[in-house]
């Protein structure tokens, strides 16, 4: 077997997906490539091959022979610097099409000026040739990119949108070339000497028109990146020694101490070591109140510093910030291909060839029945069938709905992994909520302390309980400590401490047994509940958890823990109940705790006393009941579950986030932004299908009518430059819809639109 490689190459001057798709081709049938993905959007090819045989090099020649431009990956450079080589890149090319655009339409203006005129469309005289003057730059210089391209797929044996517009305009223009040299030949074969130069440049100057309001439209798709990217500040105060000096933030390294003043923007990741002061985190989180920040709090860099000086220690930097993260795991999401965007490839690709047999046909058909000249109308039609069965506008239909949408759920602070992960979102009917940390604050608190007997008294039994959940990380740990060392008790050291999951934790505290956990723990221990029957029952029913605490093999005392729910959890469940989406809550906590909270949250199906690796099962469950499962969990310790459900929603807490762990992530540990998330997918998918529709819609009418069947009955034809300007019209149409995206979310409900 061989080893794979995998390279990413940058390629330029593709303008429609029929370029991407050819360049795809072409690789895929390359020998040594083993899978190709060619992204207009981003204007990368990821490449995998096989090194023994060939290299990125070959692989860079290959792409350059089908017409457009490629350059070989270099690793070094980091994805910020691709992003702006790639925009001054975009921005090159949308002045060149504008160029290019300007001269053809003054041709094309001044041609129409020269065939207005009574016998303007004779090649007689000079003024065939001065026509022929004024189109030679539009064909030689702004289209001749249409040629090249055409040709290119020509020698490849494919065909593909420049194939449609450089065999219409190509055979106009030599067409009127042969009539404007042979006139008075074919005068006297009786044949109309007509030329048609000003549509050969009317077509080519619509056709860089639609090119360029496309371009246009499209850098706005990416607008979301560029924003994100434009929040790191140019500079950092660092302190050392006492001093404090600015730098560039590229020189900022781990360990550097930086001083925030209020109004700044925090340069990097770190920890508060002084200070205290508000901080929007909204343009990462979504979050729009400033969280108030003190020593020891985490901050992000491009936050926003609001009203206290801050000095920060800085732990990550460049690539490893939650910044850099959130950008690349966006412009990864805005390069991937969703699965309904194999329909219109498999549609683009069969498109050409019947698009160029339907042409032939016409032609054909209006020589043999066609009204005198019959050839001249022949000819006319066989063009207009050409240039309006261009699928540009198909191959715009998916990428721009999922690079907008994607780059909005970002400004959201949601964000999706990518087209495929919309797809799957849009068609969830059932979420699962992990409790602890979801729907809850995952902050619990000790709120009572209740003893079985009278041989230890509640600071004695918190203490020890304590004493053993020092070393523990589960929440209900920090709050049996934080109690304990709110009322100032002094705790003993552990031994032989152990963790059972999902049930509690075991030591011996000064030579005492001593276990803290729940009833499952307790049956394990042995131990006889019973004692504190009474008390579990009270603090369970009131969404309590209780923690049973064993000494010696006995039971000692239950310390009754409280997690409030988030406030936005009982709307979010509301919402996802409107939206006809059941909720469920999954949780390793008590059934009548859970089940208390599960009410107080709207949620009516509980499934408790869930081992922790019980729940990709219970997942698991739902799933072969037929159900598309979304799980939302903090991607920590739900991450198995997280993967195993349809779509995984990994919820943060604004500073700390797995976002590699599920589908979607969450910035805000707010579980509104799973409606957020879902209807979002649900209003791009419809979108998606719109333009799908629409795409297709116009070419099945477009076709028929530029081939003429409503010539016979009513007389109707289009001409080849309408046909150039309806396929202008349609790109730019789809790019417009896609870009309604943008707004999803900015008035009326958290759904948006409805
Ligand atoms: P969840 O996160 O859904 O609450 P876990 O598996 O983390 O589920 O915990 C399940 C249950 O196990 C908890 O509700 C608690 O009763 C018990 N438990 C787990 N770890 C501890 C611990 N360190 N101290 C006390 N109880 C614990
Ligand atoms: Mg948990």
């Amino acid at each position: 077997t061989s080893s794979a490689a995998q390279c990413t190459i940058p390629v330029s001057g593709m303008t429609c997906a029929g370029c991407s798709g050819k360049v795809q081709r072409t690789l895929e049938t390359t020998p040594g490539v083993t899978g190709a993905n060619v992204n207009l959007m981003t204007g990368a090819a990821s490449v995998s091959y096989d090194p023994a045989a060939t290299s990125p090099e070959r692989l860079v020649e290959i792409i350059r022979s089908t017409g457009y431009g490629a350059d070989l990956p270099t690793p070094d450079r980091s994805d910020e610097d691709m992003l702006s080589t790639r925009d001054a890149e975009q921005t090159a090319e949308a002045r060149r099409l504008w160029q290019k655009f300007v001269v053809s339409a003054a041709a094309a203006v001044l041609l129409m000026g020269i065939t207005m005129r009574p016998g303007g469309h004779d090649a007689g005289g000079v003024s065939g040739w001065i026509q022929l003057a004024l189109t030679l730059p539009v064909v030689l210089w702004a289209g001749r990119h249409f040629y090249t391209r055409a040709w290119a797929a020509f020698r490849h044996r494919t065909a593909d949108m420049n194939t449609l517009i450089a065999v219409g305009t190509g055979s106009a223009f030599a067409y009127s070339v042969v009539m404007t040299i042979a006139r008075d030949l074919f005068v006297a074969h009786g044949v109309e000497p007509h030329v048609y130069f000003e549509t050969v440049a009317m077509i080519i100057a619509l056709i860089l028109l639609g090119n360029l309001l496309e371009a246009r439209a499209r850098s706005q798709t990416s607008l979301a990146v560029r924003k994100l990217a434009g929040l790191r500040p140019a500079v950092a105060r660092i302190v050392r020694d006492g001093d404090e000096r600015e730098v560039p933030l590229g020189e900022l390294v781990v360990g550097d101490e930086v001083m925030v003043r209020p109004g700044e923007t925090v340069p990097a990741d770190g920890a508060v070591v002084d200070g205290t002061s508000h901080v929007d985190e909204s343009m990462l989180t979504g979050e729009p109140a400033p969280i108030s920040k003190g020593p020891g709090a985490r901050v992000v860099g491009a936050t926003l510093n609001r009203n206290g000086a801050l000095r920060i220690r800085v732990d990550r930097v460049g690539g490893d910030t939650v910044l850099s993260r959130i950008i690349r795991l966006v412009q990864q999401a805005q390069g991937s291909k969703a699965p309904i965007q194999r329909l219109a490839d498999r549609i683009s690709a069969v498109f050409v060839p019947v698009v160029l047999s339907i042409a032939v046909g016409t032609f054909v058909i209006w020589y043999d029945l066609g009204p005198d000249p019959a050839y001249l109308h022949a000819l006319v039609a066989a063009v207009t069938v050409l240039i309006i069965a261009c699928p540009c506008a198909m191959g715009l239909a998916v990428p721009t709905a999922v690079m907008v949408s994607t780059g909005r759920g970002a400004e959201l602070g949601v964000l999706i992994k990518g087209g495929e992960a919309l797809e799957r979102t849009e068609s969830v009917r059932t979420v699962v909520f992990d409790k602890t940390g979801t729907l809850t604050e995952g902050r619990p608190e000790v709120v009572s302390v209740h003893l079985a007997g009278a041989d230890l008294d509640e600071g004695r039994l918190l203490a020890l309980a304590a004493a053993v959940e020092r070393s523990s990380e589960h929440p209900l740990a920090e709050a049996i400590v934080a109690a304990a060392e709110r009322r100032g008790l002094t705790l003993q050291p552990a031994q032989a401490f152990m963790s059972r999951t999902g049930k509690g934790v075991l030591a011996m505290v000064g030579g005492l047994r001593v276990g803290v956990g729940n009833l499952a723990l307790m049956h394990d221990l042995r131990v006889d509940p019973a004692p504190l029957a009474a008390a579990a029952d009270a603090a369970a029913t009131s969404g309590r958890t209780p923690v049973y605490v064993a000494v010696e093999g006995k039971a000692a005392g239950l310390i009754a823990v409280a997690d409030p729910i988030k406030p936005g959890s009982r709307g979010a469940v509301a919402e996802l109940g409107r939206m006809g989406i059941e909720a469920v809550m999954l949780t390793g906590d008590d059934r009548r705790t859970a089940e208390s909270v599960a009410r107080e949250a709207g949620v009516t199906q509980v499934i408790a006393e869930v081992l922790p690796e019980r729940k990709l099962e219970e997942i698991r469950r739902l799933q072969r009941s037929g159900k598309v499962v979304a799980m939302v969990g903090d991607g920590l310790n739900d991450a198995p579950a997280l993967a195993q459900a349809d779509v995984g929603i990994a919820m943060g807490t604004g500073t700390d986030v797995a976002m590699e762990a599920g589908t979607i992530t969450l910035m805000r540990g707010d579980p509104s932004g799973v409606v957020t998330a879902i209807s979002l997918a649900r209003r791009t998918m419809r979108i998606i299908r719109q333009n799908l529709f629409w795409a297709l819609v116009y070419n099945v009418i477009g076709i028929p009518v530029a081939a003429g069947v409503l010539y016979p009955s009513l007389g109707m034809r289009l001409t080849p430059a309408m046909a150039a300007a309806a396929m202008a019209i349609s790109s730019v149409s789809v790019v417009a819809n896609s870009l309604r995206l943008r707004n999803y979310g900015r008035r009326g409900t958290v759904n948006g639109e409805r």
